[in-house]
């Protein structure tokens, strides 16, 4: 049995930063997990750029984090974007920051992350045990109040103090499982049930036809009820769903309403206002007048797309000159409002991340502490906060992690 006073359960962003201030306080520190390399998520983040966060205001960053944003104002402020850029930075990674703000290594290299983190671990000396299954974590309440963890292979530590960093649900390819909030449970916590975020929106039409066609400068509004959300900009259809940028992020927004009667509504031209789109037609039909409506739905929308159009507005493929004013209002509203009936989100486990997760009510905001058992925290997106994309997920890792490590104040 080996005794630490600071064990981590997950060796991906919030449990490797966590480990690095923990160690740094001179904190005795040990990572665990299950995968054979640390930051399996990590390294697939940003297409393997890793856009480890976005450099803006803290402001910015709690407008794009869709739940519990309250919750992370503490963590913000403690460890702010511009400290995650110095942090690394100051450990010799270059960084570079793109359109949006974004902030990826100059070297486009996830890996250079992740090995700026293991060298910080290696120079504060985290201990690292890797391939290892957690069989059973729980808590001595005699004299030692200590957390004691069995693993595979006989093998057993305890710690003072127990850091779950187990992420949330989604990409189980790269290691990510339920333990945190099996664990959060065990220990009494409320855990809202996951949800999916930042995936694709499933819809009812069969729209195989569209698979892989992507559309920009476009708006999707999702009309959920009595609720609606629009958004501007790229996106794409898979054989059975939305996707792309705006589907995402229209994906977190509407993941807590019932989605049953919703409706997915494209708009081609935002740009123009449907009296403007009529003026352009009647100017353009003088000279389409003669040609069919499929060769001037072609100078408007992708030709892959007009197929599909066509057989939606169900008006055959009449001369321009034939067509009446019914029909023109018909194809304007449908270049302003192409609906599609919405099935479901996709499945939990392919989202960017996981919405849902250990009740952030039950965590101190300043330490990441859970409020119900003394020296057990969780960080990252095991805990019920999640955000947009743009490098605002993986600051929520930093900055918990960085509450939870530096306020274990080791032996220096
Ligand atoms: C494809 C993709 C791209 C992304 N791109 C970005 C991006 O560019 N920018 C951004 O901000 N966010 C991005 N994200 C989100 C970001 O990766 C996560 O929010 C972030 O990694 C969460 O960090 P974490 O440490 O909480 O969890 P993770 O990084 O998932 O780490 C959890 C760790 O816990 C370990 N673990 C889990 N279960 C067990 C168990 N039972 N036993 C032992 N160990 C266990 C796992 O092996 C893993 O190492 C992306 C996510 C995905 C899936």
């Amino acid at each position: 049995m080996e005794n630490y006073d600071v064990i981590i359960i997950g060796g991906g962003a919030a449990g490797m930063m966590a480990s690095i201030f923990a160690a740094r306080n001179g904190n005795k520190t040990l990572i665990i997990d299950h995968n054979e390399k640390l930051g399996k998520k990590l390294f697939i983040t940003g297409k393997g750029r890793c856009n480890l966060t976005n450099n803006s205001s803290i402001e910015t960053h709690l407008n794009n984090i869709v739940t519990n944003s309250k919750f992370m104002y503490s963590a913000l402020n403690a460890f702010s974007p511009e400290d995650t850029i110095n942090f690394f930075e100051t450990n010799g990674l270059k960084l570079k920051t793109e359109r949006g703000n974004r902030v990826f290594p100059a070297s486009d290299k996830s890996s250079d992350v992740i090995k700026t983190l293991k060298n910080c671990m290696a120079r504060y000396g985290v201990e690292v045990s890797l391939n290892t299954e957690i069989l059973e974590v729980y808590k001595d309440n005699g004299s030692n109040c200590l957390f004691h963890i069995l693993c595979n292979g006989n093998k057993e530590y305890t710690c003072n103090s127990l850091i779950v960093a187990t992420g949330g649900i989604s990409y189980p390819g790269t290691g990510a499982t339920d333990l945190g909030y099996k664990l959060a449970r065990q220990f009494g916590h409320n855990v809202i049930e996951p949800r999916p975020a930042l995936c694709p929106i499933v819809v009812k039409d069969d729209i195989s036809d569209l698979n892989g066609l992507s559309l920009k400068n476009v708006t999707l509004t999702i009309n959920c009820g009595s609720k609606s959300f629009s958004e501007f900009g790229e996106m794409m259809f898979t054989y059975n769903s939305l996707t792309g940028p705006i589907a995402l992020t229209l994906s977190s927004l509407i993941n807590k309403f019932d989605l049953k009667n919703s409706v997915a509504e494209i708009d081609f031209k935002p740009a123009l206002i449907h009296e403007k789109l009529e003026q352009k037609f009647l100017r353009e039909f003088i000279d389409f007048a003669k040609k069919d409506i499929k060769t001037y739905l072609n100078t408007l929308l992708p030709t892959r797309l007009v197929p599909y159009f066509m057989a939606k507005i169900n008006l055959g493929n009449k001369k321009v000159a034939d067509l009446t004013k019914v029909e023109r209002t018909k194809i304007i509203n449908s270049l302003k409002k192409f609906d599609l009936k919405i099935k479901s989100l996709d499945n939990v486990i392919v989202g960017i991340v996981s919405s849902g997760g250990v009740d952030t009510k039950e965590i101190n905001s300043k330490t990441c502490e859970s409020k119900l058992v003394k020296n057990l925290y969780f960080i990252g997106e095991v805990l019920d906060v999640d955000a947009l994309t743009g490098g605002f997920n993986l600051q929520i890792a930093w900055s918990t992690a960085y509450l939870a490590g530096n306020s274990l104040k080791g032996k220096l």
